[in-house]
């Protein structure tokens, strides 16, 4: 049978020798699991180890020269080979190693994860004996244990098995097989076989550990009883979290990392701030007591406090950082792998080493929240990579009160998300802190060697319900009938240590006392903290300056000329698409004084300006490099290769680094993202384009709880610009409106800019204010479409060198203010629908004021430009947004302070709308003839 199985295998025409590869790969898919290939295949893999001596799971190289060694030899012969090893206790050796490999692939369906035992495991048969025709009257006998890194060649099965359920369904339940890089396979197998999942700690470490579990319930307890019912969101259940986070720092310590960024919710924050950041317990305590600190504005409940210190490893000191979260559970993920770009751009480390993201879940949220797709996807990405992440899912099985997996979820785990980027995912007893610890530093290392995301998950519960005012037996009785019984992990674990005579009775309660004692103290209760000298960036000079310090914007022509040299210049072996290659000419002769300049043209000499001063430009957006509509061609793409050339990364040795990248197609994590990097590099000008403005609506979440409000709940400050594409075109719906109205009606405390420029000069000098003037907060643009090529909307290379934006222009035709009798207003690209329709109507009545900034709302200029029309009572906002969008109702309080007492001001704008604009190109056109007739017919 076998025979002829092999004989029609090696004759059949998939067996020619080209398609070694193919066999090969079908190998590696057999090795992984046998029962991924076709029981003709898996007949004849199951003979490899007696074809010429050759081993199962050796390695692959010899593998693929088995192969190719077997192409030529022919059929005949390989088959006899084959045929003449198969005997019957051969048979067996090859179904111990199906054994292994299935204690790879599902041991952890098998281990004790769940501290409460609440778990219901689902029998898996492949883990048992009988499955693989193997039997405890086989235990005496010794097999060749394959790849199995126990560091023996050969054991007997009783103690191979017994090992194996040691090493995979202990308190680690590991899940790797799903990765398809043999190397890193490997590596994990080396980690965790050698030791057998639980390796020997000293007896420093093992106090070491208890100490944490005494600090991360002496601190719950504490609060418990000093604010009894306050909300805390208690640790209480995952207190190996302190533990774990603390020996990961010293491990990156130890390791060359510098700098550590945290990111977590709100569960356990009290926890990590005090006993691993080492925040001062007397604050916390005085913030519970209703105290707080006056400069940081509205402020922000103490559970979303972030945090920065340094910490003693034996590496030297690391820099802490625990990012400031809103209530959104997980978007603090992007906004701190953000952050840690931008800390390793600033130490030049492209590799991720010197700085470590740690994100803390939620097993509710890891599994529900979509933004943690986003982030994954990016994890690996040029623009976005930082080197890996550590995540570790705080799994306490109840997402607030939803605790039935079909109602959470629908995988087995809430961490089968980490499998699109084929993480490993290590799923850990949290009630076993040393199996924590060993898989902490595994994940470590696995990110420090691989350069890629990790997970574990901490398998725990919550003490209390979602918070300490809540009555969690309401929602969840059996689960907390068995909690309220179970032992916390501080006396777990101090029992294992009295038991292997590590530490005694008494010591262990001079522990507990002391803790309670420094919290009495009001002292600092990190032994490792350090008084913060680490960290890579100095704030102050940024801190203190509104929109309108005064800055030094001008630049002069030359260098302008200068600079467009550079920037519209490339190689000869660059060979440009036509439609390029005309932008490109185009561009030269406007620099040359030939041609008035343009939008890309203008905005593309902004940013050849500031990398020129050495000030880093980074920008992200789903087409970027080209410019949606076709205008910026920032990186050029050579027709002859497909390779690419950025004129920008070429204005002067020693000029700041200049990055454009075409982003992955997310709003949420992306723009996040880039909210990390500018709230941790105050000298990047950091931009996130849009391909249309609405589809910033995705991340609105970053909008409203980072944007617009991080400085006032955190004082953090942040550069961040938006470049919403912006206008009514008749493109329907979903691409004329960036939802101007949504940012004006979260304008207050100068929180940010909001800004509609409407001439090359304009973003040319928006763009470089907002990198040469001190000041950092975000600056939201409505940028433009068809402006980028309206014959009308050109400037001068002299306006450029003014230096200047001008938040308000008057009045540009040679129109007499005494004859005026109505004055509109407006923003943006309807200003050239007015003037053009003013022009043919040849009118000399109405005047025409562009509001260049809306916010904060440049109140003197205003005064300055309209100073003129005192006399004039009839006054218009015209507007291309329906009545109830653009900024008629959210800014209309600033148009009436800027006209004078007693005059009218009317709307000419489209009606109000449920839907941004109209789909139809000719009802579009209706409107806007008539908005523009309305604004200039006076009655
Ligand atoms: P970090 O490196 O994020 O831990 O920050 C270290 C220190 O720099 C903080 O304690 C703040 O004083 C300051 N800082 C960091 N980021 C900002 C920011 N976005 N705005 C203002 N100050 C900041």
């Amino acid at each position: 049978m076998l025979e002829s199985v092999m004989k029609a295998w090696w004759e059949s025409s998939h067996m020619a020798g080209g398609n070694a590869a193919y066999v090969e790969e079908l190998y590696e898919a057999y090795l992984d699991d046998p029962q991924s290939v076709s029981q003709e295949w898996r007949t004849i893999f199951d003979q490899l180890p007696k074809v010429n001596g050759v081993e199962l799971e050796t390695n692959h190289s010899q593998i693929r020269d088995q192969f190719r060694t077997m192409a030529k030899l022919g059929p005949m012969s390989r088959v006899a080979t084959a045929v003449s090893g198969a005997s019957g206790g051969d048979e067996k050796q090859v179904k111990v190693l199906q054994l292994i490999n299935a204690f790879r692939f599902r041991g952890h369906q098998h281990a004790n994860l769940d501290p409460l035992g609440l778990w219901k495991q689902e029998r898996v048969r492949d883990l048992e004996l009988s499955h693989h025709e193997l039997s405890e009257a086989d235990f005496d006998r010794a097999f060749n244990v394959g790849s199995y890194a126990i560091g023996k060649d050969s054991m007997p099965l009783g103690e191979l098995f017994k090992s194996l359920n040691r090493t995979y369904c202990g308190s680690v339940g590991a899940e790797y097989m799903h990765i398809t890089n043999t190397e890193q396979k490997r590596w994990i197998q080396q980690r965790f076989e050698s030791v057998q999942a639980k390796p020997e700690f000293d007896r420093d470490t093992k106090v070491g550990i208890l100490k944490g579990l005494v600090a991360a319930d002496g601190m719950e307890k504490y609060l418990g009883s000093k604010f009894p019912g306050a909300k805390r969101f208690s640790l209480e259940g995952g207190d190996a979290l302190i533990p774990m986070l603390k020996n990961l720092i010293t491990h990156a310590g130890t390791n060359g990392a510098k700098e550590v960024v945290v990111g977590m919710a709100h569960r356990g924050r009290l926890n990590v701030l005090v006993n691993v950041l080492g925040k001062n317990p007397s604050v916390l305590f005085d913030e519970f007591a209703g105290k707080h600190d006056e400069s940081l504005g509205a402020g922000d409940v103490k559970y979303h406090a972030g945090y920065s210190s340094d910490y003693a490893t034996p590496g030297g000191n690391v820099h802490l950082a625990l990012a400031f979260n809103p209530s959104h559970l997980e978007i603090v993920n992007p906004v701190v792998m953000g952050s840690v770009r931008a800390r390793l751009d600033r130490r030049g480390c492209s590799d991720g080493s010197t700085v470590v993201p740690i994100t803390i879940h939620g097993d509710a949220a890891i599994a529900g929240q979509g933004v943690v797709q986003e982030t994954f996807n990016m994890s690996q990405t040029r623009a976005f990579a930082v080197g890996g992440t550590v995540r570790i899912v705080i799994n306490n099985q109840v997402g607030f009160t939803t605790s039935k997996r079909e109602d959470t979820r629908s995988t087995q785990y809430c961490t089968d998300i980490a499998k699109m980027v084929q993480a490993p995912i290590f799923h850990v007893n949290a009630d076993d802190p040393e199996a924590v610890i060993f898989v902490t530093q595994l994940a470590l290392d696995y990110r420090n060697t691989f350069k890629r995301d990790v997970v574990i998950d901490l398998v725990c519960y919550r003490r209390h319900g979602h918070n300490e005012a809540d009555e969690p037996n309401a929602t969840q009785p059996l689960m907390y009938q068995k909690i309220k019984k179970h032992p916390v992990p501080r006396e777990i674990y101090a029992d294992q240590l009295l038991a292997e005579g590590i530490i005694d009775k008494h010591e262990v309660e001079k522990m507990v006392s002391d803790y309670r004692a420094a919290l009495d103290h009001g002292a600092c209760v990190v032994e490792e903290w350090r008084p913060m000298t680490e960290h890579s960036v100095d704030w102050s000079p940024y801190l203190g300056h509104d929109w309108d310090v005064i800055y030094d914007g001008a630049i002069t022509i030359d260098k302008l000329r200068e600079l467009g040299e550079k920037i519209f210049s490339y190689p000869e072996s660059v060979k440009l698409n036509s439609r390029v290659n005309k932008v490109y000419e185009d561009r030269k002769a406007m620099i040359a004084g030939e041609k008035p300049l343009d939008w890309g043209c203008a905005e593309m000499l902004a940013y050849a300006s500031i990398v020129d001063l050495g000030k880093r430009i980074r920008m992200t957006g789903q087409d970027s490099g080209r410019g949606t509509f076709f205008h910026r061609h920032a990186v050029l793409h050579n027709q002859k290769d497909g390779s690419t050339y950025m004129p920008l990364q070429h204005v002067r040795e020693g000029q700041g680094p200049m990055e454009i990248y075409d982003s992955v197609l997310s709003e949420e994590a992306v723009m996040a993202f880039e909210y990390g990097y500018s709230t941790a590099e105050p000298g990047c000008l950091t931009i996130w384009e849009a391909q249309f403005g609405d589809f910033a609506n995705g991340a609105q979440v970053v909008i409203d709880q980072f944007l617009s409000s991080g400085e006032a709940k955190w004082g953090r400050l942040c550069g961040l610009t938006l470049l919403l594409p912006h206008g009514y075109e008749g493109q329907g719906p979903e691409h004329s409106s960036a939802r101007l109205e949504r940012f004006l009606q979260m304008c207050a405390d100068h929180n940010w800019q909001v800004c509609v420029p409407s001439t090359p000069a304009q973003v040319f000098n928006m763009i470089r204010r907002q990198m040469v003037r001190p000041m950092r907060r975000p600056l939201i643009v409505m940028s433009p479409k068809s402006l980028l090529r309206h014959a009308m909307a050109t400037s001068s290379l002299e306006e450029l060198a003014e230096g200047v934006f001008k938040s308000v222009i008057g009045e540009v035709d040679e129109i007499n203010p005494t004859k005026v009798k109505r004055v509109v207003m407006c923003s943006g690209k309807v200003y050239y629908d007015l003037l053009d329709q003013r022009r043919k109507n040849e009118q000399d009545d109405v005047a025409i004021i562009r509001i260049e900034q809306l916010y904060p709302f440049p109140h003197a200029e205003i005064a300055e430009v309209l100073e003129a029309y005192k006399h004039v009572q009839d006054w218009v906002w015209c507007q291309e947004e329906p009545q109830n969008q653009g900024a008629w109702y959210c800014s209309q309080h600033h148009f009436w302070s800027a006209i004078p007492d007693g005059a009218r001001l009317t709307y000419a704008g489209r009606s109000a709308s449920a839907s941004p604009a109209v789909g139809y190109v000719s009802i579009h056109n209706q409107q806007q003839k008539a908005l523009v007739d309305d604004a200039l017919s006076i009655k």
